[in-house]
């Protein structure tokens, strides 16, 4: 059944070959106790590894069941060893990280027998051998005796039908060598045992066939066999192949490598630990990331509450500013220029351009108001559309002396910066229109009442206030005069909101302006007030229409322009009464609180405001009347404004003269007569210049200059006159002395003219004949306007009226980041669809802000995880060193592994089953140690960052992700290693110690 014909082995050394086998015949029986003797060196073992299959010959062929070997593949080879040959070897290579009942199962377990099996018949085996006791000890708690006997068991628990032992007494002391010998005489009653011994005596004593060997070849053979030959071809086939192994699993290959990775569970814990590392640098990065992320959407959530979407009815996109200003330090791409010397770089020509391209562009709001009405999505993506109006409002309340104020602060303002030029200075005629009209008044800002975001569904105010603000006393407003005080975080309020609120009066501020840049301002010197005085404080708030008080001739007053008119009103029944009637402040959760303002009114004040201008008998007036001012009862300018010739306004002028009563012509007469004629002053002028010498003009230009400046010493005044060259001084000089002249000359003619009687004098206005040019001077002076310097737009809006179809802003405000740009997409689409004039200009500053925010995290981030690779390619490597050392240690067991028939692939298999534990603990660790870090950090975080709402969490996904990344890349780092344990040879692997 088992023939060596002509066997020849040679072993390469270096360039010749060491001939190990030199032309080995012989046939064995299927039963019988084989003893190989012979000195060491003469081949023995390279034989017996050849017949276990473990070891290919050079030449000959080795027959196994009458069938030849020649054209064996690795998985034949592999099949053979299994399920035929059982090795047992001197110093008994059994797994030391492996139970005595696993080791003896290996084998079954290589071949895929279940483990129930497997179990009951490794056990058998055990029983066998007489050590049923001990299958769990471990092969280093036993003797060598009882290692060897286990060593019988696992080649037997295949059952197989060789058993081939190579010195199996050579480490054992005689009288334990005598019981294994006893073993393997019974086990040779029926199958073949082939043993290597040393020992004369044991084989003539146990053995049935004595087979003496010298230097590769045969000397003599006790009772050779004879075996018929072998057909040539064979027709049994089939059978052969159905042997073929199947492969270890992989369940398998992990229990494997699980066990031997227990026993060095510190250097496993080290090696994961640091292949951890990079994973717990992705973990974190991830997982702060995730909570910068999880931050900026609440901040958008927020933010976008207080910048929703505004688009104005007169806008100016701002974007290309901002811009600019972002990138004014930031270099460009590319320099246009060497790098030899410094240059230029036109930031402030940037800015000075972009602004200078800023266009106002007019929205048309009527149209996009339609269009937001006609498209349900907006509805969608917007928790609140808001549309506003322009209106003023009128709400007086009385400061603590008991003067009316107005509820603003424009005129504060005014007082204080009074003489500044400020903007609001001028407007002396219908006071309070510019800020509202155009909203451009420098103060707007400040603006102190503000209307509060009404709810959905007609709710008068919206959910988002109710979770940016607590209420800190009384209630929310629940009707149209109903109002709110906003406090900020510190339940403080502004002193301009104090004295809006008539709690400070204007000499108050004055003071507190006086001693603020004096610096005397006392520190911690705070003012408080109960919240019940607070909203005991009453408003009245008079309605547009309400102000104009209709005069006989048809003409209106505004009331209010006066003190007497102001204080009428005030204790009229026509204002509506504003009661506070309650306290917010913005809550600590809050990331932007929406109101700028302080005090907040509804939407539905707003709307009562527009209900009642609509309906008052004053604005009916002025909407029947499109092209009158009934204001002032002039009618409005007409588009084609005609230039007047100087006959014209002369005849215009004589027919306005002729209508003055003699009072009239009297005043205008002495105050025509008192101006001096130009030519007259001129010459008077000169006159004057010539009378005075040089020294004189310099002595009176610097007594002038000293009076102006308030200074005495004027030794410095002295040197810069003297400096200057004669026409200077004179030219400097002449301004001073023609008013000289013109004051002088004018109280001189009214002097003499008061001497006359009124009727005199309009006598001589009648009389004096005046050429044409003078007239047309005297229209431009004195002729009352006759048309309007309103227009019926303006008028409309003092009046309170509002076209509720052309809102003056529409706000809208999305629900999420995502939702605003679903709306910004709707509004380009829009702009698609209409005329160059109908497209929707706005600023979206939100988006302009959070991008430039975003991109830098992003940046960040990605710096950090390039890092972070590169520790994880190190640690990779490393991951990598150390499954070759471990192949390195695990040598011998590869061999054992080979010799019970693991294929290559097992082996691999084996080895990628321990990175992959690696791997898998190095995740694991990676991210346990992340979520320990992450505990930490958050509170530093927070006490860092006083955000409270700002966590690092790791995303499941990521952590799971990452896992299966630390898992892949140990699998590729130790996937050399593992294949160089696969290549290893087995009978160099078994040589090995
Ligand atoms: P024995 O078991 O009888 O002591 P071996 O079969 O181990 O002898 O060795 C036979 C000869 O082959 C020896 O000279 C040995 O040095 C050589 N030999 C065995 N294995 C190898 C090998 N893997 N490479 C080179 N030479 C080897
Ligand atoms: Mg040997």
């Amino acid at each position: 059944m088992l023939i060596l014909k002509d066997i020849h082995k040679e072993y390469p050394a270096g360039d010749t070959k060491v001939p190990a086998l030199r032309g080995v015949s012989m046939a064995f029986r299927k039963s019988e106790f084989v003893s190989i003797l012979g000195p060491s060196g003469c081949g023995k073992t390279t034989l017996l590894n050849i017949i276990g299959g473990l070891d290919q010959y050079t030449s000959g062929d080795l027959i196994i069941n009458e069938k030849s070997t020649k054209d064996f593949k690795d998985a034949d080879w592999d099949a053979y060893r299994n399920h035929s040959i059982g090795f047992v070897f001197q110093s008994y290579n059994l797994i030391p990280h492996q139970t005595v009942l696993s080791n003896v199962e290996l084998a079954l377990t290589i071949s895929g027998v279940s483990k129930a099996e497997r179990r009951r018949r490794a056990k058998e085996a055990l029983e066998k051998v007489g050590l049923a006791s001990e299958i769990n000890k471990r092969p280093n708690q036993m003797s060598g005796g009882q290692m060897q006997r286990v060593a019988i068991a696992r080649a037997l628990v295949n059952n197989p039908e060789i058993l081939l032992a190579d010195e199996p007494t050579g480490a054992l002391d005689s009288e334990t060598s005598v019981q294994i010998m006893d073993l393997l005489s019974e086990i040779a009653k029926d199958r073949l045992v082939i043993m290597v011994t040393h020992n004369p005596e044991l084989a003539e004593t146990y053995s049935s066939r004595i087979i003496r060997m010298i230097d590769g070849k045969l000397i003599s053979d006790s009772n050779p066999y004879e075996a018929a030959q072998p057909k040539e071809k064979k027709p049994t086939k089939k059978k052969e192949k159905r042997t073929r192994n199947r492969s270890m699993s992989f369940v398998t290959a992990l229990s494997l490598s699980l066990n031997n990775l227990r026993t060095k569970k510190g250097r496993t814990l080290l090696t994961s630990f640091a292949g951890s590392i990079g994973i717990i640098g992705i973990a974190l990065i991830l997982s702060i990331s995730n909570g910068v992320t999880n931050y900026i959407n609440r901040v958008q959530e927020d933010t976008l509450s207080s910048y929703p979407i505004t688009i104005q009815k007169e806008t100016a996109d701002m974007s290309a500013i901002i811009s600019t200003m972002m990138n004014a330090n930031a270099a460009s791409e590319e320099a246009r220029h060497d790098l030899d010397a410094v240059y230029s770089n036109r930031v402030m020509y940037d800015l000075l351009h972009s602004l200078s391209n800023v266009e106002v562009q007019k929205n048309n709001l009527h149209a996009f108001k339609k269009h937001i009405e006609n498209t349900p999505a907006y509805k969608e993506y917007a928790s609140t559309i808001k549309y506003s109006y322009a209106m003023d409002f009128h709400i007086f309340t009385k400061d603590k002396d008991g003067r009316i104020i107005k509820s603003d602060i424009e005129a504060l303002m005014r007082e204080m910066f009074a003489g500044a030029n400020m903007g609001g200075a001028s407007s002396e005629s219908g006071m309070g229109s510019m800020s509202g009209m155009s909203g451009m008044s420098m103060f707007s800002s400040y603006d102190i009442w503000q209307e509060m975001l009404p709810g959905k569904d007609g709710e008068i105010l919206s959910d988002l206030l109710y979770e940016q603000y607590d209420l800190v006393y009384g209630a929310w407003p629940k009707n149209y005069n109903e109002i709110v005080l906003i406090v900020d975080k510190n339940n403080e309020i502004s002193d301009v909101v104090l004295y809006s609120l008539g709690l400070k009066t204007t000499e108050e501020m004055k003071e507190e302006l006086r001693t603020a840049t004096k610096d005397e301002f006392e520190v911690g010197m705070t003012e408080k007030w109960s919240y019940e005085d607070i909203c005991n404080m009453t408003f009245k708030m008079i309605l547009a229409p309400d102000l104009y008080q209709r005069n006989v001739d048809g003409t209106y007053t505004n009331l209010s322009e006066s003190d007497a008119g102001l204080a009428f009103l005030y204790d009229s029944t026509k204002p509506i009464e504003l009661k506070i009637s309650g306290i917010i402040r913005p809550n600590d959760d809050a990331v932007a609180s929406m109101m700028t303002g302080s005090i907040g009114y509804t939407s539905a004040l707003t709307g009562y405001m527009i209900d009642h201008a609509a309906e008052s008998a004053v604005v009916k007036e002025q909407l029947a009347n499109p092209s009158l001012d009934i204001l002032s009862g002039l009618p409005f300018k007409t588009e084609n404004e005609t230039v007047l010739s100087d006959a014209e306004k002369a005849l215009m002028i004589k027919d306005y003269f002729a209508k003055l009563t003699v009072a009239d012509k009297a005043a205008l007469y002495t105050d025509i007569k008192s101006k001096m004629p130009k030519d007259m002053l001129e010459a008077a002028t000169m006159q004057m210049l010539s009378q005075y010498s040089l020294e004189q003009l310099k002595a009176m230009a610097v007594q002038a200059y000293a009076e102006q400046m308030g200074i005495t010493d004027t030794t410095e005044i002295e040197a810069y006159i003297n400096a200057m060259s004669d026409e200077e001084l004179q030219a400097a000089m002449k301004e001073g002395i023609a008013a000289q002249i013109a004051a002088s000359y004018a109280e001189n003619v009214r002097a003499q003219m008061a001497m006359q009687t009124a009727d005199m004098l309009a006598m001589a206005f009648d009389a004096e004949p005046f050429t044409e040019a003078q007239y047309a001077e005297f229209f431009d002076l004195y002729m009352p306007a006759s048309e309007s310097d309103s227009t019926y737009e303006k008028n409309l809006f003092l009046l309170g009226y509002v076209d509720k179809d052309s809102p003056s802003a529409i706000s809208i405000y999305a629900k999420s980041f995502e939702n605003k740009d679903e709306i910004s997409a709707l509004i380009a689409e829009y702009n698609k669809g209409v005329s160059q004039n109908d497209k929707i200009e706005y600023t979206d500053y939100v988006a302009l802000l959070m991008s430039s925010i975003t991109l830098v995290i992003n940046a960040i981030s990605y710096v950090l995880i390039a890092f972070v690779s590169v520790s994880l390619v190190v640690s990779s490597i490393m991951i990598g060193i150390i499954t070759y050392i471990s192949v390195l240690e695990r040598t011998k067991e590869i061999g054992i592994l080979r010799a019970i028939g693991a294929s290559k692939k097992d082996i691999s298999r084996v080895f990628n089953a321990e990175t992959a534990i690696v791997g898998f603990a190095s995740g694991a660790i990676g991210i346990g140690v992340t979520l320990l870090l992450i505990m930490i950090a958050n509170p530093i975080l927070h006490a860092v960052t006083d955000i409270e709402i700002l966590n690092a969490s790791l995303p499941v996904l990521g952590g799971v992700i990452l896992v299966i990344l630390s898992i892949g890349l140990t699998l590729i780092a130790g996937l050399l290693p593992s294949r160089l344990a696969a290549k290893k040879d087995p009978v160099v692997a078994l040589r090995t110690d």
